[in-house]
């Protein structure tokens, strides 16, 4: 290997990572240009095994969408509708939402996963109360909802402070946020992409603020498009500044860029080896976030299942009720029974993990591939 990574011009990233010294912003970069692949991805999947071994871990989800409706216009959006009443805009009752989990009472899901547009008409009671029905329903289940981006638009739209908000949605029986709405915190991208959103700096403290109390978080990052090297290396370097003040960030999660029926359909969406390199970068740079996961719904099943050995150690969940990537082309299944989840990871050469939310284990599950 050691002439493989001197070929590559790796040594020094080598040694500095089994010296454990830190990767900085120029190491990043370097491994993004390196042209050989798979000795990053070597180097992404040691460290994978320090931390994790085989072990894979997914979940038992479900996700829900309960209104299209938003006053953003993100272009790579394929989601949204701007106005009630526009072709495809839906916003669902409460009762319909709840009734989505009611109908899955025989699953043993241990997670609701929910994200939505930004409505501007629905009250704040719409969010707590969608929260107390989950709770009713299973009283144990964990709710994984609103991104940094919703919190910033409920506390602007209802007049409250980021920490009001994430206090009474809280109560209301929140218990993590997921990591959306993060896309790529440079300036020069999040303003030409997403200018609807709150800004990086917005969306950090707000992950800060559910760090304090008490919550865990999901960040993400939107990869594929118009963002450089070094803007992907700066987004991950944010995260590790966080995680060293906080600890509250669970899992990085990259999301490929996929460009059907949104403003930037002219784009390529990213390949396979692209999607195998942002992972096993995000592995290498993000040495104190515990898992890096890829979520099959936006990079492929294949990919996901190889991406096993560039760094992944999570392959998300069931999922069940996908649309926001579906209707940007997304060719997957929109669900995956826990045994077929098992199978890929046992195929792949690892071991499968039930987890929950926190990634506390279920189950350890031993398959036939
Ligand atoms: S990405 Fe989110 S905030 Fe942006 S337009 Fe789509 S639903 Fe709205």
């Amino acid at each position: 290997m050691l002439s493989r990574l001197r070929t590559a011009g790796l040594v020094d990233i080598a040694e500095k990572l089994d010296a454990t010294v830190r990767l900085d912003f120029e190491d990043g970069v370097r491994l993004f240009d390196a042209p050989d692949l798979l000795t990053v991805g070597w180097l992404a999947n040691r460290e994978r095994e320090r931390r994790h071994a085989g072990r894979t871990y997914y979940n038992y989800n479900i996700r829900l969408e309960a209104t299209n409706v938003c006053v953003a216009s993100c272009l790579f959006c394929s989601f949204a509708r701007l106005k009630p009443g526009d072709a495809g805009a839906y916003t669902l009752t409460l009762e319909e939402v709840w009734a989505k989990l009611e109908a899955r009472a025989h699953q043993p899901l241990t997670e609701v996963h929910v994200v939505n547009g930004l409505h501007p008409d629905l009250p704040f009671s719409y969010y707590t109360e969608l929260l107390r029905g989950f709770k009713r329903i299973r009283p144990g289940i964990h709710l994984k909802c609103f991104t940094a981006v919703e919190i910033a638009f409920f506390a602007d739209l209802y007049g409250k402070t980021d920490e009001q908000v994430l206090v009474e949605l809280k109560e209301a029986g929140l218990d993590s946020l997921p990591g959306g709405g993060a896309e790529v915190f440079a300036t020069r991208v999040r303003t030409k992409l997403a200018a609807d959103k709150c800004d990086a700096d917005r969306y950090l403290s707000i992950h800060r603020t559910a760090h304090a109390l008490g919550m865990r978080t999901n960040v993400t990052m939107l990869y594929g498009h118009i963002e450089t090297h070094e803007e992907r290396v700066d987004h991950m370097l944010r995260i590790r500044q966080l995680q060293d003040e906080t600890g509250g960030v669970q899992a990085f999660i990259p999301l490929a860029f996929h460009p059907d029926n949104n403003q930037m359909r002219k784009l390529p969406a990213p390949t396979a080896t692209d999607s195998l390199r942002v992972h096993a970068v995000g592995r290498l740079m993000l040495d104190n976030v515990p898992h890096i996961k890829a979520y099959w719904i936006a990079t492929g099943v294949d990919v996901a299942q190889t991406a096993l050995w560039f760094g992944v150690d999570d392959l998300d969940g069931t999922v069940q009720e996908e649309t926001i990537y579906h209707m940007a082309g997304s060719k997957t299944p929109t669900a995956m029974t826990p045994r077929q989840l098992e199978r890929l990871i046992v195929a792949a050469g690892r071991e499968p993990l039930e987890r929950d939310t926190l990634y506390n284990v279920i189950r350890s599950a031993a398959v036939a591939s």
